[in-house]
């Protein structure tokens, strides 16, 4: 098995992957995130979910979008992917075992009224979030890691795809 700084570049650079599938815009970001997930502490994570800015319909962010995707998974599918777990596994139960991976920081103010992430991730429960480069203050202030500490979620700044993570987020720029 990779050593665990390893494994989690590799998530993040899954994470870069969805963020270069947004959409880009001059007003916002464009962001990518991987929930992973494992109930065994020694198997290897599986991944849960996907997600990228603006992929559902609205103004949406990345990490919202995987939270939605991941809740929208079949039972069948859980089985599938966590073949360990009791068959009546629920997801919002496995988000309590998940760990999020988001290239940019996660939100915690929407001038557009909708929920910032951070307290999306924080309602779920997530054990970890693992960040690729604070937000910059292109729009607005960002106290979304501030706030996961806070709340008792485990952050932790991955280092060395600051750059690239920023250089994705600001593609429409
Ligand atoms: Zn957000």
């Amino acid at each position: 098995m990779l050593p665990d700084s390893d494994i989690h570049l590799d998530f993040l650079r899954l994470a870069l992957a969805e963020a270069r599938k947004c959409e880009p815009t001059p007003t916002a970001f464009c962001v990518g995130c991987v929930i992973t997930a494992h109930l065994i502490e020694s198997e290897r994570p599986v991944i849960l979910a996907r997600g990228y800015s603006r992929e559902l319909p609205g103004n949406t962010h990345a990490e919202a979008n995987a939270l939605t995707k991941a809740r929208q998974l079949s039972q069948e599918k859980l089985h599938q992917l966590f073949p360990s777990s009791p068959p009546e596994i629920s997801v919002d139960e496995l988000l309590t075992h998940a760990d999020i991976y988001t290239t940019m920081e996660p939100c915690s103010v929407r001038t557009s009224g909708l929920s910032p992430c951070a307290n999306a991730i924080i309602a779920a429960n997530i054990c970890r979030c693992f960040i690729g480069v604070g937000e910059p203050d292109d729009f607005v202030k960002c106290e979304g890691a501030q706030r996961l500490n806070t709340a008792g979620i485990k952050v932790i700044w991955v280092k060395g795809l600051e750059n690239e993570c920023l250089e994705v987020a600001r593609r429409g720029h």
